[in-house]
Parts: C-alpha cells; structure tokens; sequence
C-alpha cells in the first residue's frame, strides 16, 4: 500500500496549493538539503511546515533535519551544516 502523504489532501487552488486552509509556501534555499522537502508537480513544499521561509526568520528551522542549530554565548543561532558525510570520508 502507498504510503499517505499529508498533501494527498491538498488541492490546487488559483492561490496555489493549498492544504486545510493554507496556502503552501514553496521552501527556500536553507531548506535545501532537508529530508522534510517534498517534490510535487515540481515544485517543492516543506511537509511540516506551509511557510517555510518563516521558519529560517528567526534563524535556523528547528525542523531542519540537514543543518544542527545551536545557540552561542550571546544567544545567537549558529547553524552548522552537518559535515558527518564528509568526515566519514575523510577517515576511509
Ligand atoms: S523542516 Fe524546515 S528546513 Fe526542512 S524543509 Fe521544512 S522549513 Fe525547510
């Protein structure tokens, strides 16, 4: 059985895709990465969040699953890309 995506209840609506009431927002380039983004008709919406770009306002998405936030000193957000992969490789 196909597995249920959240958006097989969304509907094109002339305001874009629309899902219980609110328009999707496509996600924005810090997004890219994260295994959140689901590709439909070609465009890609996050599936947690209708507003991607909010989300990365007030520093990184707290949903990211491809960057790890963490808070300095002063409180501020720094985000780290994940660099494991690439460690990994290096250590071969
Ligand atoms: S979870 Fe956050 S980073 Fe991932 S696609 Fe959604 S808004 Fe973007």
């Amino acid at each position: 059985m196909a597995q249920k995506s959240i958006f097989d209840d969304a509907v094109r609506t002339e305001n874009g895709l629309e899902l219980n009431g609110f328009v999707l927002q496509q996600v924005i380039d810090s997004c890219e990465g994260c295994e959140r983004i689901k590709e439909i008709d070609g465009e890609q919406y996050c599936t947690s969040y209708p507003n991607p770009a909010a989300k990365w306002r007030h520093g990184a998405c707290n949903f990211a699953t491809h960057v790890k936030a963490s808070m300095d000193k002063e409180g501020q957000v720094k985000v780290n890309p994940l660099k494991a992969s690439k460690r990994a490789a290096r250590n071969r």
